[in-house]
């Protein structure tokens, strides 16, 4: 069904105090604050599911349990305004040929995101500005910032990063994994580079350079505090958690956490790698398979759909450690603000592209989050700062960085 712009809008909005009213441990005054924060996550993957068979943005996808978290009506839902929208590439191969094919992927995955904002003018708006957010948000629009995760597509030239920020992308991460031609992963067992490659710091003079903001999510410690001394603005860590919860080698300790709060940044929390999981080879298996089948969607009958949401249902319950639940992300949450306070701290939750936990298993359940902030004693002022505030202020910085070299260069 097709609704008029304005109806769509007004379905929206009803949509959205009806649910955040009734998300479990909500009230109705919370979730009416909820709804007054402009309320930005700093990595949504969906992108990912716009190459997906039969994935509409504009519908809910509840049948397809974890594989889906954010559509439209579940933004609205959680009173959720956008984000950075992920143009994300798995590391492969450092080679020629693989970093021409993960530069066309990557190409390909911000066209994706482009076509979604065109082909739907009334909902979504292309932004690459910190001042452009709250405009969007009051005419009722969900914002698109847009992110590199891995530079890897870059291959060896850094000019191609100029050509991404041409395309809107104001954030971006070096590396992913596994090491690559920039630097060190937080997860790969061996450190090549002992934190950026030359090449790497190029990489970074560029991005400050372009104004983009550098983020440091999946890189290595030694990476993590290379950028921190180095980058000419405040680093961001956009999915992340805390060592100190959960000792995972994505995560970071409580010194390197202070360090880039002192710097000015901000820790952006996760939903993944937030406590011990329990993944087996057995499981992984059966999740690809049902991955597989859901890619082909438009191609199933009523009752195969039927069939493949109930196995989606029942993996989930076979296996319920394979993902964290609500209270780990609370955990990492308020440990981190307790750590660093308010003003360096935000959400990232990794959504589509890994997160999404036991209690809150899409942007839908997002009011909770700020319920729980509350009832701890964080302010409305700290709220804002935590949902977008900060955020903005770095992508502010960075942009003012690129002007101040436009104004010394006399342009
Ligand atoms: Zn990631």
């Amino acid at each position: 069904m097709r609704l008029r712009p304005v109806v769509g809008l007004l379905a929206g909005l009803v949509v959205m105090s009806s649910s955040a009213a009734m998300a479990q441990g909500v009230s109705a005054s919370d979730a009416k604050l909820h709804a007054r924060l402009l309320t930005l996550d700093t990595h949504l993957d969906t992108p990912a599911n716009l190459e997906r068979g039969g994935f509409d943005i504009m519908r809910a996808h509840p049948e397809q349990g974890p594989f889906s978290q954010v559509d439209v009506p579940r933004m609205r839902a959680g009173g959720l305004d956008g984000g950075f929208w992920v143009i994300f590439t798995p590391q492969g191969p450092l080679t020629a040929a693989g970093y021409a094919a993960s530069r066309d992927a990557a190409i390909g995955r911000a066209v994706k995101i482009r076509e979604m904002v065109a082909a739907n003018p009334q909902t979504f708006v292309l932004a690459t500005k910190a001042d452009e957010a709250a405009p969007i948000a009051a005419a009722g629009k969900i914002i698109v910032y847009q992110s590199i995760e891995n530079s890897y597509p870059l291959g060896e030239d850094i000019g191609l990063l100029k050509t991404f920020y041409g395309l809107g992308v104001r954030m971006a991460s070096p590396v992913h994994t596994l090491n690559n031609q920039f630097g060190d992963s937080a997860t790969d067992p061996v450190k090549r580079w002992n934190g950026l490659s030359p090449l790497g710091q190029a990489w970074l003079a560029e991005a400050n350079r372009l104004g983009i903001i550098v983020d440091g999510s999946h890189a290595s410690d030694d990476v993590i505090d290379q950028l921190v001394a180095q980058s000419k603005t405040p680093i961001i860590l956009s999915h992340h958690g805390a060592k100190a919860v959960f000792a995972h080698p994505r995560n970071l300790d409580d010194e390197r956490l202070k360090k880039v709060a002192a710097s000015g940044g901000v820790i952006q929390i996760n939903s993944l790698y937030v406590a011990p999981t329990t993944t087996t080879p057995e499981f992984r298996t059966k999740q690809g398979a049902l991955r597989a089948r859901l890619a082909k969607w438009s191609q199933l009958t009523p009752a195969e759909r039927t069939a493949l949401s109930k196995e989606i249902a029942d993996l989930d319950t076979a296996y319920p450690n394979w993902r964290a639940s609500f209270e780990d992300v609370m955990a990492n949450l308020l440990h981190v603000l307790k750590l660093v306070g308010p003003d360096h701290v935000g959400l990232g939750a990794d959504w589509d592209g890994g997160g999404g936990v036991k209690g809150m298993e899409s942007v839908a359940d997002l009011p909770k989050i700020t319920a729980r902030l509350r009832a701890a004693g964080y302010s409305e002022a700290d709220l804002q700062k935590i949902w977008s505030g900060n955020l903005l202020r770095l992508l502010t910085q960075a942009d003012a960085y690129r002007e101040s070299l436009a104004t010394a260069q006399g342009k």
